[in-house]
């Protein structure tokens, strides 16, 4: 199975929701409205989900896809309604209100999670964006319970010191595409996608780990005693959405734990699902944390997975080792 055309679509359309939400950030007063659960969301949010979903829909028009964000508060207010229309409109002229708030309800839950489908986070770590730090757009395609290929378009990510920072990172299962050997990370400014790889550490002392800024999104204080019983020595880098696993594709970080608070909290699928392909074709590995590989089959949480541990492959025993004795 190869997924080519699937590929060049997805690479497209978060290009363009990446594009958009930059200018957001940096020119446009971005108020943020509260959902029924409290979480931000802002105009990018909305018009990143349009720009994304009437492109897959375009090209795949039978593709179930399960996005984050559904129209309902935009149905209520019209200015923020009239800046996202706007928004969409600065990349597609031809979008009318009735389609940039269709694109973004065309989510399906109701769906067989077994079988293909596409899933999105348009803006992962809102929190992130307002502040004007990490964020990332998150678009997989999964199968079988499994993501099969994942973009993540990182538009304040730095590869290097002195970057001017923005790529996207992408990855499709084993050498389904000739032209994609493992991970990739495209600048978001143009020019030659190249290889990432993770990092080849294998001694905790040189490790570094990474984990949310957010203290309510995941427990820093297990994650401290996790790394501490490891000898990982590093002060953790925090840093905002899936950014993350692209810092542990390119050996920015050899780990990335996440620990929800609640006992009862599961993840969601569109928070991970790109984000899990990008580190494990970069040869990392990616489990929860009882060493079970994440199942996307399950619905929009991951319901069979408690916790999650991404890394380099070759810390993974340690870590679940520490998670066994800390957890
Ligand atoms: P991060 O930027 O890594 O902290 O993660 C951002 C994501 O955390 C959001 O997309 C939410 O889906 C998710 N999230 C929201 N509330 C919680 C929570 N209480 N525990 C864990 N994750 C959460
Ligand atoms: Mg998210």
């Amino acid at each position: 199975m190869t997924y080519e055309n699937e590929l060049a679509v997805a690479l497209d359309a978060v290009e363009k929701a990446s594009a958009l939400c930059r200018k957001v950030q940096h020119t446009i007063d971005v108020d943020a409205v509260q959902k029924a659960d409290r979480s931000p969301v802002t105009i990018a949010d909305f018009a990143s989900q349009a720009v994304i979903n009437m492109t897959l829909r375009r090209a795949f028009p039978d593709d179930p896809m399960v996005s984050e964000e559904e129209s309902a508060v935009l149905k209520e207010n019209s200015d923020l309604r009239g800046k996202v229309v706007g928004l969409v409109r600065d990349i597609d002229p031809s979008a009318t209100e009735a389609d940039v708030l269709g694109a973004i309800d065309f989510g399906d839950r109701e769906i067989d999670f077994t079988q293909r489908y596409w899933t999105l986070d348009p803006i992962d770590g809102t929190k992130g964006f307002l502040r004007g730090e990490q964020y990332a757009i998150a678009l997989a395609l999964v199968a079988g319970g499994a993501p099969v290929l994942g973009v993540l378009g990182c538009p304040t990510f730095k590869l290097n010191e002195g970057d001017r920072g923005g790529y996207l990172f992408y990855a499709c299962r084993g050498a389904s595409v000739p032209a994609v050997q493992g991970t990739m990370a495209r600048p978001l400014d143009g020019g030659e996608p190249r290889p990432v790889r993770v990092d080849a550490i294998a001694d905790p002392k040189q490790a570094r780990f990474c984990e949310s800024v957010e203290k309510a999104h995941a427990a820093h204080d297990v994650h401290h005693r996790i790394s501490a019983a490891m000898g990982i020595e590093a002060f953790p880098c925090r840093m905002d959405s899936q950014a993350k696993y692209a810092a542990v594709s390119s050996g920015a970080a050899s780990i990335y734990l996440r620990l929800p608070r609640s006992e009862v909290y599961r993840e969601k699928i569109w928070d991970h699902a790109a984000g899990a392909i990008v580190v494990t074709e970069a040869g990392g590995s990616v489990t929860d944390f009882s060493g079970k590989p994440l199942d996307f089959s399950m619905g929009p949480k991951l319901l069979n997975n408690y916790g999650i541990v991404a890394s380099n492959g070759r810390l993974h025993p340690r870590i679940l080792a520490a998670i066994k004795q800390e957890a």
